[in-house]
C-alpha cells in the first residue's frame, strides 16, 4: 500500500477525492475553496488509531472546518476518558 505520507501521493489523494464528491465537504456538503475554512482536506473515515489504515477506501475529503472540529471532538472525549481514568484510579 501507498504510504499516506508522501507529500506528492497526499496531494494526488486530496485531488482525487474531491472530484469523486463533486467537489463537496463528505460533512458539510460546503463547497470547497483554495484557502480558508472550507480548503480541502484528506480525512480518516476510520481514524489510524482506531485501526484505520491509509487505503482510499477509509479516506475522504472534508472542509479544513469539519477536519478540525471532528478532531477537537475526538480529543475532548479523550481527556474525559483519561479524567475518567484518573479518577477510578486509587
Ligand atoms: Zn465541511
Amino acid at each position: 500500500m501507498k504510504r499516506l505520507k508522501h507529500p506528492l501521493y497526499r496531494m494526488w489523494v486530496r485531488r482525487h477525492l474531491v472530484k469523486l464528491q463533486g467537489g463537496f465537504c463528505c460533512y458539510c456538503g460546503r463547497s470547497f475553496t483554495k484557502r480558508g475554512a472550507t480548503s480541502p482536506t484528506i480525512e480518516h473515515k476510520k481514524a489510524i488509531m482506531d485501526g484505520g489504515t491509509d487505503d482510499l477506501a477509509n479516506l475522504a475529503a472534508a472542509c479544513l472546518h469539519c477536519n478540525q472540529h471532528r478532531g477537537t471532538q475526538k480529543n475532548q472525549s479523550k481527556q474525559k476518558a483519561a479524567q475518567k481514568t484518573s479518577v477510578a484510579a486509587p
